[in-house]
């Protein structure tokens, strides 16, 4: 038996300004054949774990290009059929065979194209027939179009936000894309749109048991596969939503049956996990009220996992104008900015111009006198699913009370590490901002006194009602009360 794998992913921000190109796949630990021997990073730990299962299997491994960019706007049309054409060729060349195992993302869109992964997938199913099983790890902020129904076998979606799940449910799709190949089961997938756009956290209640009730449903064979799409609410696409999945054996009424079950389940919880932020002023006011501890801030509206910039002064801002202290924030994108630090070196007090400089999202830029504390060459936190998170050369300042971390590549917040591997410690703050919407929660809340989530008018539009879509035109919740 041969499997034949590739890894494909990006989470595009229609309304992002920064384009996705060539570069951005490209410097990003890309690889032609090999990102499976590599160390784990977003990209290939899915196919790390299909390379040892299949070894354990005896399954022949054909392993094509493992490329992922930084979330951000539309991806070039070029840059998207070439990555695109790669993966064919190394299909074609491999022969006949039984299993394609997919590492894509689920919110790809490129120029010409609403739905990367289900273009793709199409393609793919041309190439090899009827009869050839194909699987699609997908990220859970994803959208799912009807095409990528048709032509995938199966598609498993992570259940964990943040996503510290990719290498079980890698291995959840590989155990089924196995018994599919083998004629064990005949995997048929249904999907229950909900008309929702939110965002929802799952180590909290009630949607942490929801995830283990989905996992308790599938141990007891009631149902192959169950998947929570929560969809990603800044993709202009026409199916863009929240979606509940589910694979069933050769019983489509029984997956749709069962989709809709649980996809009523998360409409029930709607008033429960609608999702509010503070302004930036809410939570310095929380921060300044606490009696001791650190109080960890999330500046979700200028997330780089969501296609923000990174730049954003927004809450930067409102910090040094309220006059905090013993407080931290990070990260901020500015490569300029790390040149000159660079320059400047440890122990340096100068000048400097942070953050601003992508656009409307990342607010003015802020003319600061720093103080220099540490600089590093290359920089790493560590990242999801126990993957590292390059940040590049990188900096720690420091401007009036307020620690800042500055990289060259633009990444969120996944680590504490990502503040402490510079030096900057953090349980002696009473304030810690992150840039990152969810991912660092697992890193954090463990130093965390209390843990909140703001968004700036600057940044990512955090109240879904108010989206700008344009080619998305359905009713959903919580535009309208019953979409
Ligand atoms: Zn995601």
């Amino acid at each position: 038996m041969k499997l034949f794998m590739a890894a494909l992913l990006t989470e595009t921000n229609t309304f992002s300004p920064l384009p996705t190109g060539r570069a951005a796949f490209h410097g990003n630990r890309y690889s032609r054949n090999s990102g499976s021997l590599e160390t784990p990073a977003w990209g290939n730990i899915p196919l790390i774990t299909w390379r040892r299962m299949a070894g354990d299997a005896q399954i022949e491994v054909v392993e094509s290009i493992t490329a992922n960019a930084q979330p951000a706007g539309t991806t070039i049309r070029a840059a998207y059929e070439e990555l695109r054409e790669l993966i064919l060729a190394d299909l074609r060349a491999a022969g006949p065979v039984e299993i394609v195992l997919l590492n894509l993302h689920g919110a790809m869109v490129a120029e010409g194209y609403d739905d990367c992964e289900s273009d793709l997938v199409q393609r793919v199913r041309q190439i090899v027939g009827p009869d050839c099983v194909i699987g699609v790890e997908l990220d859970l902020h994803c959208h799912l179009d009807e095409t990528l129904r048709e032509n995938a076998d199966l598609v498993v979606i992570y259940k964990e936000y943040p996503h510290i799940d990719m290498a079980e449910r890698a291995e959840d799709l590989f155990r089924l894309a196995l018994r599919a190949a083998r004629r064990e089961i005949r995997p048929v997938i249904a999907y229950h749109p909900l008309h929702m756009i939110n965002m929802w956290h799952t180590p909290v209640e009630p949607m942490k048991s929801f995830v283990a009730e989905m996992q308790a449903a599938e141990a007891r064979g009631e149902i192959l596969s169950l998947s929570f799409a929560h969809g990603f609410p800044w993709g202009d696409v026409p199916h863009v939503g929240a979606k509940m999945v589910a694979i069933a054996d050769g019983d489509a009424g029984h997956a749709a049956r069962t989709a809709q079950a649980w996809g009523e389940r998360i409409w029930a919880m709607r008033e429960v996990t609608r999702k509010r932020f503070d302004t930036p002023d809410q939570s310095i006011d929380a921060a300044l009220a606490a009696p001791s501890g650190t109080t960890v801030v999330a500046e979700t509206s200028d997330n780089a996992g969501g296609g923000a910039p990174s730049d954003c002064t927004a809450m930067l801002a409102r910090m040094l104008a309220r006059g905090v202290r013993d407080a931290a924030i990070g990260i901020f994108w500015d490569p300029i900015a790390v040149s000159f630090l660079r320059e400047g070196g440890a122990g340096a007090v100068m000048p400097l111009r942070l953050g601003g400089k992508c656009g409307k999202m990342s607010g003015d830029p802020l003319d600061l006198m720093v103080r220099v504390h540490a600089v590093a060459e290359s920089h790493v936190q560590s990242g999801l699913s126990g993957g590292r998170s390059e940040m590049g050369p990188s900096a720690w300042i420091e401007a009036e009370g307020i620690h800042i971390i500055v990289a060259s590549e633009r990444q969120q917040v996944f680590h504490p590490d990502a503040f402490t591997g510079l030096g900057c410690t953090l349980h002696d703050k009473r304030l810690v901002v992150v840039k990152s919407s969810q991912h660092f929660y697992a890193g954090f809340a463990p130093i965390a006194r209390e843990v909140r989530y703001c968004a700036a008018e600057a940044g990512i539009l955090r109240d879904f009602a108010a989206i700008p879509y344009q080619r998305f035109k359905a009713p959903y919740w919580p535009k309208v009360e019953n979409p």
